[in-house]
């Protein structure tokens, strides 16, 4: 055996054998294995086989056993608090670099704190906001040209969608049903909402989107229809069912408030294609 040197460690037997897992060789880790197991036989001297372990640890890892489990320790923390911080900015913000400007925040990260934001307009523009900002996700992710831009968009977008309702007119049942499957009709098919896209979307869509009825056809309904479209349209939220008032049946009476104008909501659409020209400019 070789001379004891005096190396101690807080560590439980079977703690040194986990350690020597993590770090050692397999050689290494197939030795302590064996003092382990010699140190469970009988008249053996268990406290000898023990600062064996420990010195042979501490030479191969270049480290006391303790030590080492400190760093990990210390590692594990520091890798925790990086976690904490990036799920408290939010799913893979695309933050680059993080400029601290406020007092160095322990734990919770201060909303003041200015980071570096690509632009989402896409114009490789490097933004400096707040981590409130990035948090709220408004126009302060944008640079003043690519937010005209999108503004633009938007509105465009809106007039398509109004453009499509007035002359689609009862051919297309404006519903939050019907325009939540239009939308992602949209959204799978990575198109603009324009009058052209809409129309392809009801076309697409034909045989699963809610039509329009008349007071007859609803009257006419067997039970089971009825509530199936009910439930589809919620209709006992609103009271409207394919555009029919349910108050003017004598049928069914539920509790009726009048639901305001449906609208598409342009706004998740994927923006359009501005190669294509279609009568908006971009302001930059
Ligand atoms: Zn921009």
């Amino acid at each position: 055996m070789s001379p004891k040197k005096i190396t101690s460690s807080k560590l439980t037997n079977q703690q040194l054998q986990q350690l020597a897992h993590q770090v050692l060789n397999a050689a290494d880790q197939r030795l302590i294995d064996n003092w382990m197991e010699r140190m469970a036989m009988p008249n053996c001297a268990p406290d000898w086989f023990r600062q064996d372990i420990i010195n042979h640890i501490t030479t191969r890892a270049g480290r006391e056993p303790d030590e080492i489990v400190r760093g990990m320790d210390a590692k594990r923390q520091r890798d925790a608090e990086a976690k904490a911080r990036q799920e408290a900015a939010g799913p893979a913000q695309p933050v680059v670099n993080i400029i601290d400007l406020g007092k160095p925040a322990a734990g919770e990260q201060n909303p003041n704190t200015l980071v570096a934001h690509p632009c989402l307009g896409g114009c490789n523009t490097r933004l400096a906001v707040t981590i409130a900002e990035v948090k709220a996700q408004g126009a302060a992710l944008y640079c003043a040209p690519c937010l005209d831009k999108a503004k633009k968009m938007q509105a465009h977008a809106d007039a398509e969608a109004e453009k499509f309702l007035t002359t689609a007119g009862t051919g297309y049942y404006n519903c939050a049903y019907n325009n939540e499957q239009v939308l992602n009709w949209l959204l799978r098919n990575k198109k603009a909402c324009t009058f052209e896209n809409l129309t392809d979307a009801c076309l697409a869509l034909r045989s699963t989107l809610l039509p329009t009825l008349t007071i007859e056809q609803v009257r006419n309904m067997l039970p089971e229809e009825f509530n199936l479209r009910a439930k589809l349209e919620g209709s006992d939220v609103t009271g409207i069912m394919g555009g029919v008032d349910l108050k003017t049946l004598t049928t069914a009476k539920p509790e009726a408030t009048i639901h305001s104008s449906n609208k598409i909501r342009t706004s998740e659409l994927p923006p359009l294609d501005l190669a294509k020209g279609r009568g908006i400019r971009g302001a930059d």
